[in-house]
């Protein structure tokens, strides 16, 4: 199918957080309540419209490899845009975006220019958050990334946050 851009974005940040339930919502709307890391696929494609233009999109995905706190250097080759994913009822999630993955994005992306959307998942189980809305806010603000708090099972913010990334990515200078 025709395209005026091609985007490599990546899925990023610890098991379990809800990275291949994002992906799964945002280019199948489904979700699935008890998804394994076997459900994680390679990768998506999807296409989406902005203004004038097609942009197609290659969506990364890991198969459980995060557990093991490593992903190789051509997951991150390339890469236009990575969603950071944490959950908002696990602190460590959190924790671990600065101690793990903002320190793989440095050593492995070969564009510094790469565009990182913070997303809090899990919205939906307000009644369980330990991470509070404002450290989320903060931390994006630090390492300049864009951020939003979502949810792939209510389905709340998923096709903002890809769409936010995509038009910041095609307003910046490549
Ligand atoms: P991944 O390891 O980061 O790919 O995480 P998964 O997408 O496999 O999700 C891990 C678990 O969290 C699964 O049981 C999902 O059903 C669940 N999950 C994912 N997103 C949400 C969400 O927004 N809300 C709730 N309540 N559960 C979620
Ligand atoms: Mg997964």
């Amino acid at each position: 199918m025709e395209f005026d851009h091609l985007m490599k974005i990546l899925m990023v940040g610890d098991s379990g957080v809800g990275k291949s339930s994002l992906l799964i919502r945002f280019t199948s709307d489904t979700f699935a309540d008890m998804s394994s890391p076997t459900i994680g696929v390679d990768f998506k494609l999807k296409m989406v419209n902005k203004g004038e233009k097609r942009v197609k999109l290659t969506l990364w995905d890991t198969a459980g490899q995060e557990r093991f706190r490593t992903l190789t250097s051509s997951y991150y080759r390339g890469a236009q845009g990575i969603v950071l994913v944490y959950d908002v009822t696990r602190r460590q999630t959190f924790t671990n975006l600065s101690d793990v993955w903002l320190k793989e994005i440095e050593r492995y992306s070969t564009k510094e220019d790469c565009i990182k959307m913070l997303v809090g998942n899990k919205l939906d189980l307000e009644s369980e958050r330990v991470v509070t809305k404002k450290e989320g806010v903060d931390f994006a603000r630090r390492h300049g990334c864009l951020f939003l708090e979502a949810s792939a099972k209510s389905s709340t913010n998923v096709k903002l946050c890809f769409d936010e990334l995509v038009q910041k990515i095609l307003e910046t200078p490549s």
